[in-house]
């Protein structure tokens, strides 16, 4: 019978071990705990959650409740034990923690084709395998990754800017340009001095998040948070991060006090991070602190900048969008390790990785979801986002291609080529979710008739245009 090795029964490995074990392939599960703890777990069981006990909105509005569709459709393990496990929590899909994973572990350990195995895993599995370990991967087996992939290409630390959507960003007040008249390839936001010292003086005020002991860094001068750059004096953030330097403001020909660079972070420029500005700081302090930069008032910031302990791949340098490593395509990469964010994200990114080692130990090509999904787009940006400077990335709308005006005049007619948000996605949603069903039919895969959730029917009247 053709068999598979899975590394770590975490989010990802274990929705991984359960995914490949319904395609009839034996499953060998390899997990540490409880003989060797990580830092943050607190229990042996499978799909511990180590903080918050929420997996994101589910409204059709959130991209969150997109992969969630998509994963119920494919009968993910982890969202059944979701379902049975559920707390109320408004339009959140949080979950009694203890009874969650208690849920998982008993649908891997009762599961007749997995075969768990309790120990530490120090060097990469022979044959077709998932590393699912996760942000506190063992220490023995990050170096057997690293002989791999090279040394350059797994962080162990996450000193993450914020990301924002283009979007969103006030083009009128911010331009494109790059320094003493290089190509254009950042979007700049300039700040006039009085706009500088209001920055300043909030960011000075912002507060920060508290690490726990082992999450603590010491600060490397290319990875300082911005708070700790400003906290060292008025002007230091202007002649670091900020300096606006060889920048012509097109609106008065001269170089702005301060300016806040911007560099495409996506192939297709939806998404753009904040250059120099790794930050620690809380993320509603964050979301004040950054609004305050002009062109950046409306900003939807589609991933916080963070700076904690964090195990994780170069995603583009290192692996496809099949999760398979470049550098050894029989082994599948997932969650945290394979550069996500995320419950969610590590368990969807596990389910792929799990049908896809299956598929090849069956002797089928391993399969990507289509682009228009929130999966499909997750794992495109891991294979494809800029290299430089790749930090772990979350579900977000940016993933995924905007509609087209097309497509919006085709539904609310002529006269409106641009819609809001709250009638966009919801569109976004329905187009995501059928495209994904469709696909999972198209590889053999049993599909689940998920809709999306119920709106009130003045919404959907809206919506009908
Ligand atoms: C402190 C902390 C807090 C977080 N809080 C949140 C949050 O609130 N919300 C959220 O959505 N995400 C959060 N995350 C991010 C992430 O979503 C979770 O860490 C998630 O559990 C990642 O899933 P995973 O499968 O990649 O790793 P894990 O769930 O950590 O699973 C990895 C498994 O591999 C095992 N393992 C490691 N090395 C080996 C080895 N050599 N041999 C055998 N087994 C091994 C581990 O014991 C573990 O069981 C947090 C992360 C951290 C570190």
């Amino acid at each position: 019978m053709p068999e598979v090795t899975v590394i770590g029964a975490g989010l990802s490995g274990s929705e991984a071990a359960l995914a490949a074990a319904s395609l009839g392939v034996r499953v060998k599960l390899i997990e540490m705990r409880p003989t060797r703890m990580t830092p943050a777990h607190r229990t042996a069981n499978f799909a511990e959650l180590v903080c918050s006990n929420s997996l994101g909105g589910e409204a059709d509005t959130n991209a969150k409740g997109l992969l969630q569709a998509e994963m119920r459709s494919v009968r993910s393990a982890v969202m059944d034990a979701a379902f049975a496990a559920r707390l109320p929590a408004g339009g959140a899909l949080a979950v009694e923690r203890e009874d969650f994973s208690a849920r998982v572990t008993r649908a891997v350990r009762d599961h007749p084709l997995i075969h768990v195995t309790e120990g530490e895993a120090t060097e990469l599995p022979q044959g077709i395998a998932v590393l699912a370990t996760g942000p506190l991967t063992s220490d023995a087996l990050s170096a057997a990754l690293r002989n791999v992939t090279g040394a350059d290409h797994l962080s162990f630390y996450d000193a993450a800017a914020p990301v924002v959507a283009f979007d969103s960003i006030d083009m009128s007040v911010a331009f494109r340009a790059g320094r003493y008249d290089q190509s254009a390839d950042y979007i700049n936001c300039p700040m006039n001095r009085e706009e500088y010292e209001r920055f300043h003086s909030a960011i000075e005020q912002a507060r920060g998040h508290t690490p726990h002991d082992w999450e603590k860094l010491e600060f490397f001068d290319g990875c300082m948070p911005i708070e700790e750059i400003a906290r060292r004096g008025f002007d230091t953030p202007r002649f670091g991060p900020m300096s606006p330097k060889g920048l012509d403001d097109p609106r008065t020909g001269r170089w702005p006090y301060a300016v806040v660079q911007l560099r495409q972070e996506d192939r297709e420029g939806r998404m753009w991070s904040l250059v120099g500005f790794q930050t620690g700081l809380k993320w509603g302090d964050q979301k004040t602190v950054l609004q305050l930069i002009p062109g950046l008032q409306n900003a939807e910031i589609v991933r916080y900048g963070v700076m904690h302990r964090n195990t994780y791949l170069n995603a583009p340098e290192s692996v496809t969008d099949t999760l398979a490593l470049r550098a050894r395509p029989t082994l599948f990469v997932a969650g945290v390790l394979a550069g996500t964010e995320g419950y969610l994200e590590s368990a969807a990114t596990g389910w792929l990785a799990g049908l896809n080692a299956a598929r090849l130990a069956l002797g089928e090509a391993p399969v990507t979801p289509p682009a228009e999904s929130m999966l499909g787009g997750l794992v495109r940006y891991l294979a494809s986002a800029n290299p430089k400077n790749f930090q772990p990335m979350n579900t977000n709308w940016a993933l995924v291609p905007d509609l087209s005006p097309e497509v919006i005049a085709q539904k609310f007619g002529e006269k409106r080529r641009k819609i809001g948000k709250r009638e966009k996605r919801p569109l976004m949603y329905r187009r995501g979710l059928a495209a994904f069903q469709d696909w999972a039919r198209g590889v053999g895969l049993t599909v689940e008739d998920v809709r999306p959730p119920e709106k009130a029917p003045e919404e959907e009247a809206a919506l009908a245009g």
